[in-house]
């Protein structure tokens, strides 16, 4: 049975020399989808979902952190609650993901859950309490 699996892995400039990405394909099987990568020659940080059976996943896992890559599972996520949000603007520049950003139109201020990788920083920024965490 296939199952998904959200990472947020870590990379330094000598393991972001390494093509993780294609071995996880080729030598585990593994369906990765690529939700956010800021990675250059410096190192950097890149969220991954990756679906696979059991057995594989934990392989890919274990292949992972032997190159050194720092690797955390992201089991919990944030939402928004609408109607708490006054659009004040406090989370948008603290958002390691760019997960919000003011629609210029209506300066309202967009969440897009897809790009957050549950730093919860946007938790303790807001004010009127519009984002919540929540466990898998
Ligand atoms: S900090 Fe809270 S209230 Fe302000 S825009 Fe962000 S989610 Fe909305
Ligand atoms: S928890 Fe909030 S601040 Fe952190 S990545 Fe997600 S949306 Fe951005």
């Amino acid at each position: 049975m296939s199952i998904h699996r959200k990472y947020l892995l870590a990379f330094t400039p000598e393991s972001a020399k390494l093509p993780v990405i294609a071995v996880l394909v080729q030598k585990f099987g593994i369906i990765p989808n690529i939700m956010q990568a800021k990675v250059n020659e410096k190192g950097g940080r890149l969220v991954l979902d990756i679906e696979g059976d059991k057995e594989s996943l934990e392989k890919a896992k274990a292949y992972i952190q032997e190159q050194g890559i720092d690797m955390r599972e992201l089991d919990k996520h944030v939402s928004r609650d609408e109607w708490r949000c006054i659009h004040c603007g406090a989370c948008v520049s603290i958002c390691p993901a760019e997960a919000f950003h003011i629609e210029p139109a209506t300066y309202e201020v967009v969440f897009t859950p897809e790009k957050c990788i549950a730093c919860e920083a946007c938790i303790i920024a807001c004010s009127p309490k519009a984002m919540k965490l929540e466990l898998w």
